[in-house]
């Protein structure tokens, strides 16, 4: 993907025929169906990075697909200063539930750079698609002749009182909210909040499968060996992912069993926070790094999170919130077992010793003993995994998504 001005292009190459083997004939024709009414219709997403994070991940091979079957669909980037995405930052963390109070001025910046923005982009779309907070007040700028969705993908069971009512005066200006779960329903909206859940492209460089050969290099050029079993968690370096307390269950497995733990989190343009979190956790594994059994990694590389996740043992996913946990779908995807909290997004994957195993998020020994127990039955992490990869195979792969897409789009304009 690169950008033209503020428009992000990604064409993959990809089209929907290219997922008939994955899912079969029903879903790929019942997803023909669905376009058919809206052929040579035009939707706009807006969000605020094209890099880094579930977000731009999913929109990424969403666009494609909706033009491949003939949605003309748009992706536009708002742009802002490093301040805007500070405080938006910290709008995302109050939203996921900490008390933050927010000045004027902060408010006055998120505004002006939303106007700003709004004096680059023309829209003359059929439907608007707007993600998360930052874009959130573009609304205010234009003359509305077509529907607007807010498309929301963080945990918003609990989020901070006065943040919301500020926030809310935007979101009632749309036709329509998108969460991921049932729990982030909000009290006292007019309008319809749908759910719709996430999903992970099978076919993007993250997600396809990898030559032995093509793992062995990439392992290589990361210096990541494998002469141990392998745990990884692969993340933001965001304190809702939790990677100290990560270090934490780490050094307690450690004491049992030879192995070594990668954590991997590329930063984010629109996340300042990483890397004071980084130099914390480098801090807190010294003596693990330094004996080369912690391994952080800031790459972004797609083909890397791809080939360390189907080479782990055990996949960890210790957060603390989460809106979804793309990261989870991808771990069970690839067939691994996955051990994770017991938050947000997360259960509705994870189905506990089912498809991987459920935690409190602060349960530090919980989650050592799980991973002795995979690592010490490999023959259970299989099991788990299998029945993982089937659980998203039927329920969180990218034509889910777009079959849902085209089913609010019927709605909304049909
Ligand atoms: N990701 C990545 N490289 C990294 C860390 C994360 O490509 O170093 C990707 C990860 O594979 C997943 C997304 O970023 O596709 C994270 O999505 P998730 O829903 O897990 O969390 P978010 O970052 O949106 O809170």
């Amino acid at each position: 993907a690169y950008m033209d001005g503020i428009t992000c292009i990604c064409d993959n190459g990809r089209t929907l025929e290219d997922h008939r083997p994955i899912v079969g004939d029903d879903v790929i024709s019942g997803i023909y169906r669905k376009a058919a009414a809206l052929q040579g219709k035009r939707v706009l997403h807006v969000n605020s990075t094209y890099q880094s994070g579930g977000v731009a991940e999913m929109i990424l091979s969403l666009v494609p697909l909706m033009n491949d079957v003939g949605v003309r669909t748009q992706w536009n980037i708002l742009n802002g200063e490093g301040d805007f995405f500070t405080i938006t930052k910290n709008f995302h963390n109050a939203l996921q539930g900490q008390t933050i109070s927010f000045s004027d001025d902060e408010k006055g910046l998120y505004l002006r750079t939303n106007e700003c923005f709004s004096g680059q982009m023309k829209i003359d779309h059929d439907l608007v698609v707007i993600h998360d907070p930052q874009p959130l007040p573009l609304i205010r700028f234009y003359e509305k002749t077509q529907p607007w969705v807010w498309r929301c993908h963080v945990d918003l069971s609990n989020p901070d009182t006065e943040l919301w009512e500020f926030l809310k005066d935007f979101i009632l200006d749309y036709d329509r909210m998108v969460i991921s779960h049932e729990e982030y329903h909000r009290k006292g909206m007019s309008m319809e909040q749908w759910i719709c859940r996430p999903a992970i492209d099978p076919l993007s460089e993250k997600n396809r499968d990898l030559t032995d050969a093509e793992i062995a290099g990439l392992l290589e050029k990361y210096g990541v060996p494998i002469d141990k079993p392998l745990i990884t968690q692969i993340s933001r370096f965001d304190k809702w992912k939790d990677p100290e307390g990560v270090i934490d269950v780490f050094a307690r497995v450690r004491e049992h069993v030879d192995c070594r733990l990668v954590l991997c989190g590329s930063m984010a343009p629109d996340d300042p926070e990483g890397w004071a979190i980084y130099r914390r956790v480098e801090e807190k594994a010294r003596e693990f790094i330094d004996a080369g059994d912690v391994i952080l990694i800031t790459a972004e590389d797609h083909l890397l999170v791809n080939a360390l996740q189907r080479v782990s043992c055990v996949i960890l996913q210790k957060s603390l919130r989460e809106g979804f946990g793309l990261t989870v779908t991808e771990g069970l995807w690839k067939g691994r077992p996955v051990i994770a909290s017991r938050i947000g997004g997360i259960p509705l994957q994870i189905e506990d010793g089912e498809t991987g195993f459920l935690l409190d998020p602060t349960d530090t020994d919980g989650f050592a003993w799980r991973i002795r127990q995979v690592l010490e039955n490999p023959e259970l992490g299989e099991r788990l995994g299998r029945a993982g990869k089937e659980h998203v195979r039927q329920n969180f792969l990218i034509t889910r998504l777009l079959s849902d897409y085209l089913d609010m789009l019927n709605t909304e304009l049909g």
